[in-house]
């Protein structure tokens, strides 16, 4: 039932983290993109079509910000979810606004990364910026509105400290925020002071039956099925969180919320390692793994993986195997990201030493080919990411990634060659950008196109068969991509 007392608090994102993406989380990426020789209309649409709602209210929102409203609705906060479309007409009476923040500069990875080859800023900053310059936001702040900001980009603060007054913004929450959205936004709602900027810290971070569950759908089914990482990586912010799992009780109850909408009917299930569901080290666990996936598989029509390591799959083929049968009852193939990040060993002893556990770190190109070989023979699609320009790395290592990417060519996968970003332990390192940028460096590049753009016409062919509008989409997206393919031969 929708709220019909006017809300104190109003939540919303910018329109290219308000999307399903056409039910296709791949196609998410290009809200990473800057504008570029598509019409923005149609480009919009291709990538990031708007998100259908009921009064104004989103039918699906990103899955933070659902966790977002259900700790507010469980403080006893008179809170509204709103679709940005529609966000001015609410803002008159409400004293809060919170926004989720997914790469609010385009300093992630990827925006980066694309920024800098074209010159241009991301459609997801573009889009972030101009919901907070909006008239009406401006107007509502002259009338005491208070601008709260959370979510996984927020980070990119620290390096654009003064942009936050300037877009209006009264408070910055960084990291899980459960335990701490209560007291920042009561104060907002009081007009009281806020801190500039709110880190967390770890004693902060809430346990498992501290974060509660989603009261509304999220966008594609998302389920979070734990939070943290145990490997250590130092270039990743998450790996400064503790390990925990949900309860299959628990995610069982979010998929209910989902379900019962009407509007989802797939489940993207989210952790840093779905295949260490349950498990209290790098070992998968069977029994959790398999009873959690038969669980949600028989609820739901499809399903997809945020992330997960190949270490994992390469160390338990037999369980990989029996999640994919489970799977691909009711689909042909699943999609994750995952990061192979190096195909220098070397690089991979000195700041991921534990990624390819149980195996040895300079076993790491070994456990990639293993790991990739298994997901390619069981229809696992994943998207790849490797870090161009880490610190200290040398001619040679960018060889040994080259080489790499040279044994994945015959496996089903998109790799995507991200510049390096200073997180987690190196934020004291230089940013990478592409000044640096090596012939070797250069050439990764091109090579890591050249392998996207020869498995996309089939990931095309796998994704989009099954509306009736699919034909026509899938044509778009080939010449897109056949645009792009030019495009990137271009590059100097
Ligand atoms: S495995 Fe992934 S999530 Fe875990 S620390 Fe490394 S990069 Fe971060």
């Amino acid at each position: 039932m929708e709220n019909k007392q006017s809300a104190d608090v109003l939540l919303t994102a910018d329109r290219t983290l308000m999307s399903n993406y056409h039910h296709n989380e791949f196609l998410g990426f290009g809200t990473c993109a800057p504008p570029n020789f598509l019409p923005e209309w149609l480009y919009s649409y291709l990538f990031f079509p708007p998100i259908e709602t009921t009064s104004d209210h989103p039918w699906t929102a990103p899955y933070g910000l659902r966790k977002t409203e259900a700790q507010l609705i469980k403080e006893g906060f008179k809170v509204d979810t709103v679709s940005p479309h529609h966000l001015g007409k609410h803002l008159k009476d409400a004293k809060v606004l919170g926004v989720h923040a997914m790469d609010p500069f385009g300093l992630g990875p990827a925006s980066t990364t694309l920024a800098s080859i074209f010159k241009k800023e991301p459609y997801l900053a573009k889009h972030f910026q101009a919901l907070l310059r909006s008239p009406q936001v401006r107007e509502a702040k002259k009338n005491g509105l208070k601008i709260i900001v959370g979510g996984p980009g927020v980070w990119q603060f620290h390096y654009r400290e003064k942009a936050a007054k300037g877009l209006g913004i009264d408070c910055i929450l960084e990291g899980e925020g459960e335990n701490v959205v209560g007291k920042l936004f009561k104060a907002a709602v009081e007009g009281q002071d806020l801190p500039s900027h709110y880190e967390v810290d770890l004693g902060e971070t809430p346990s498992i039956d501290e974060i509660p569950d989603i009261q509304k759908p999220s966008i594609n089914g998302l389920l979070e099925i734990g939070r943290g990482c145990c490997r250590g990586c130092q270039f990743c912010n998450v790996t400064l969180r503790p390990l925990r799992w949900y309860p299959p009780e628990k995610i069982e109850r979010e998929l209910n919320v989902n379900l019962n909408s009407g509007k989802v009917n797939g489940a993207c299930l989210h952790a840093e390692d779905v295949m260490l569901y349950g498990s209290k080290n790098t070992t998968p666990d069977p029994e959790k793994l398999l009873q959690m996936h038969q669980m949600v598989m028989k609820r739901v029509d499809s399903i997809s993986w945020s992330h997960c390591s190949l270490a994992a799959v390469a160390s338990s083929p037999k369980v990989f195997r029996q999640i994919s049968e489970i799977i691909q009852q009711k689909q042909d193939w699943w999609g994750v990201e995952i990061g192979i990040e190096t195909g220098s060993p070397e690089i991979a002893k000195k700041i991921m030493p534990a990624k390819a556990h149980p195996f040895s770190a300079d076993k790491w190109p070994d456990v990639v080919v293993e790991g990739m070989g298994l997901a390619h023979d069981n229809n696992l699609v994943p998207a790849c990411t490797l870090i161009v320009g880490l610190p200290d790395e040398t001619e040679e290592d960018i060889a040994k990634t080259m080489d790499l990417v040279d044994d994945l060519k015959g496996m089903r996968s998109l790799i995507v060659p991200l510049f390096f970003v200073p997180l987690g332990h190196l934020t004291n390192k230089d940013w990478f950008t592409k000044t640096k940028l090596s012939e070797r460096h250069r050439e990764l590049l091109i090579q890591c196109a050249e392998h996207d753009f020869y498995w996309v016409d089939n990931l095309l062919d796998w994704s989009f068969n099954d509306k009736w509008y699919s034909p026509i989409m899938k044509e778009f997206y080939k010449g897109f991509s056949a645009i792009a393919k030019h495009k990137v031969r271009e590059i100097e």
